[in-house]
């Protein structure tokens, strides 16, 4: 067990260390930032979309080794997916971050499923749940600046 849990925390500070995707996207169909002030973790999503599919998403900003990780993963997940994927994926992903061990499938997360430690770390799931929060926001066609501490910031899935 402490081998894999090595291993998760090897992923997750490769990709904090040299995030993937990690640049501004040349005349993107989509933005939107994000923000998390109990962290200070402010991120910028880019996306290019074919139709309901993302085509690209790149980003940018400054954020913890668990934000950076867990955005570049999802970059990297949600590449080529289409938006009704991507937020299958992210139901999923949230069941896991808030314990709801029933209401999840770990084989749909791929290596997201490296964030499931998270879970034990109430502060921290914010920080893994960001750019999910903003990726929502951008598929809805949203504006505002997303935060964690603002109740529009809850993924619906309804
Ligand atoms: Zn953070």
């Amino acid at each position: 067990m402490s081998e894999i849990n090595e291993l998760y925390q090897e992923l997750i500070l490769d990709h904090s260390k040299s995030p993937r995707n990690f640049r501004v996207l040349e005349a993107p169909d989509r933005k939107a930032e994000g923000y998390n002030p109990l962290c200070g973790d402010r991120i910028t999503l880019y996306f290019q979309m074919a139709g309901d599919r993302i085509r690209e998403i790149t980003f940018q900003g400054l954020g913890c080794a668990i934000c950076k990780a867990s955005t570049s993963l999802m970059t990297v997940e949600l590449k080529g997916k289409l938006k009704k994927e991507a937020e299958e994926v992210f139901r999923n992903f949230h069941a896991m971050l808030t314990g709801q061990e029933k209401n999840f499938d770990k084989a749909k997360l791929g290596k997201l499923a490296v964030f499931s430690g998270v879970s034990e770390f109430p502060v921290r799931v914010k920080c893994a749940t960001l750019p999910w929060h903003t990726l929502h926001s951008a598929l809805e066609g949203k504006q505002q600046t997303v935060s964690t501490e603002s109740p529009s910031a809850e993924w619906t899935t309804g």
